[in-house]
């Protein structure tokens, strides 16, 4: 991993790279501390789009992390930043948690419940942990007028304590197979998910790294965006049939420790 030298901005999977479920990973904390202290950065980065930058930042730092808002980036922001891109205040009929309402309020746009209301630019359907058979239906109507549809990620299964429970993905079944209309996805593999990070941060892409434990969403999304990668094996490996072809990490390794000792003799 000498590469790594060259590396300013790292970002960072979150569950099973940094924490599982309540648990914080062997050298997470000490990790993003030493890279902080070298004077280089990091984003964190989860495709989860049920919680909002500020559950993430209040619940990180409660686990013992030192992290600001801004070095937080979930599927949800990524989408407000891509919609805001394609029409300024935009009008959105958002399927998603009143978290991710916040969200998308701190970013200008209004999230509108009445499905007569003009105009509707976008209809946008988040990991809805609140979602209604109404809302199903008023979202179907507006898909099908040919409202433009976005979907934060496309993950299928969140894993939980309860085992695996349906997200964003397979809700995004649903609205296919009974309209026929498949959205735009932003989150990871998407590289939409990584080109505002590297906008804000302003590195190039041989600059920075993303390290993760998914073979087919953290490593194709760097594959996908020409930025070096590592597979850390602490969480999924179970889906790695997922990936599409050709897609390689940069680095392999078990866990945090190697990272952390290479950066450390960088110092
Ligand atoms: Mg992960």
């Amino acid at each position: 991993m000498n590469w790594i030298s060259e590396t300013r901005h790292f970002v960072f999977d979150l569950d099973g790279t940094l924490i599982l479920g309540n648990q914080i990973l062997p050298y997470a904390r000490e990790t993003l501390d030493l890279i902080r202290s070298q004077g280089k950065s990091f984003t964190v980065v989860t495709n989860n789009s049920s919680r909002s930058i500020d559950n993430y930042f209040r619940f990180l730092t409660f686990l013992g992390f030192h992290i600001k808002p801004n070095e937080i980036h979930t599927s949800g922001k990524a989408t407000a930043q891509y919609i805001n891109q394609l029409k300024p205040e935009p009008s959105v009929y958002l399927l998603g948690t009143r978290a991710l309402v916040e969200d998308f309020s701190a970013f200008g746009i209004a999230c509108v419940n009445d499905i007569d209301a003009e105009p509707i630019d976008f209809v946008v359907l988040a990991f809805d942990q609140e979602i209604t058979y109404k809302r199903i239906v008023e979202a179907s109507i507006l898909i099908r007028s040919g409202i433009p549809f976005i979907a934060t990620h496309a993950d299928i299964n969140i894993p939980t304590e309860r085992g695996l429970l349906p997200d964003c993905g397979s809700l995004i079944s649903l609205f296919q197979t009974s309209t026929g209309i498949i959205p735009k996805v932003i989150g990871k593999p998407n590289i939409e998910m990584v080109e505002p990070i590297l906008k804000q941060i302003g590195v190039k892409r041989n600059e920075m790294v993303i390290v993760g434990d998914r073979m087919y969403t953290d490593i194709e999304m760097g594959w996908r965006a020409g930025i070096k990668t590592i597979w850390v094996k602490t969480g999924d490996l179970n889906n790695n049939h997922l990936t599409s072809p050709g897609v390689t990490a940069t680095s392999e390794i078990q866990t945090l420790e190697p990272l952390y000792h290479t950066l450390l003799n960088l110092s």
